[in-house]
């Protein structure tokens, strides 16, 4: 499937927030969303004046999309799902997303960033309920348990998480002990739980035109 290659620092000044694509740098001073806040390009400046309603709902659906690094089709199958279950379907689209194993592997700190967690899961170091799990988009389910593979624990990036820990806040939905690398599902996310400055209803006034 086609991802994109390019500056992911464009994608956040694209959207015009963080969406922690780069691990630490993106807490640091060199983060470019806080160096150059317009968008990129020769018409940046132009782009960020103008904007339809129309398009004020499309940039908020690709910086959700951008976030979780989803592709549209995909992103697309998320909200009718999200359609078919009891409650809110803004809400329900953005629990399912955070609930995809990269994102949470990412919430545990052992993703630095959410593509560099998707990479982890893709390369079969992370195990859920004790068998590995090497497709990002599977989603989590309460009492899952998390851990990184026997053999994967002993590198270098691990060691040093299971020595000072990841230093991230971890959501109260999961429960993490970094002595043993081990995440543990303990509720299901709540919108409340998710910090992206995202407006979910417009995706679904988008996605109902
Ligand atoms: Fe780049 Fe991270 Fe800042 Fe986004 S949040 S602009 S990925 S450094």
């Amino acid at each position: 499937m086609a991802r994109y290659t390019g500056s992911v620092c464009r994608l956040c000044r694209r959207e015009g927030t963080k969406l922690f694509l780069k691990g630490d740098r993106c807490y640091g001073p060199k983060c470019a969303v806080g160096n150059r806040p317009t968008p990129p390009g020769e018409h940046g400046q132009a782009r960020q004046r103008k904007q339809s309603e129309y398009g004020m709902q499309l940039r908020e659906k690709q910086k959700a999309r951008r976030a979780y690094g989803v592709m549209e089709t995909q992103f697309h199958r998320y909200f009718l799902k999200a359609e078919n279950i009891k409650g809110i379907t803004g809400d329900n689209l953005l629990i399912m997303l955070e609930r995809r194993l990269d994102n949470v592997v990412y919430r545990l700190g052992f993703g630095l960033s959410r593509p560099h967690a998707r990479q982890l899961v893709r390369h079969g170091h992370i195990l859920v309920n004790g068998k590995k799990v090497s497709i990002p988009s599977y989603l989590v389910d309460v009492n899952d348990v998390i851990t990184v593979k026997g053999k994967s624990a002993e590198g270098e990036h691990f060691k040093a998480l299971r020595e000072s820990g990841s230093g991230r806040m971890i959501p109260k939905w999961l429960s993490f002990e970094a002595g043993e690398l081990k995440g543990t599902v303990i509720a299901m996310p709540q919108r409340d739980d998710i910090d992206l400055t995202i407006q979910e209803h417009m995706i679904v006034e988008l996605y109902s035109r």
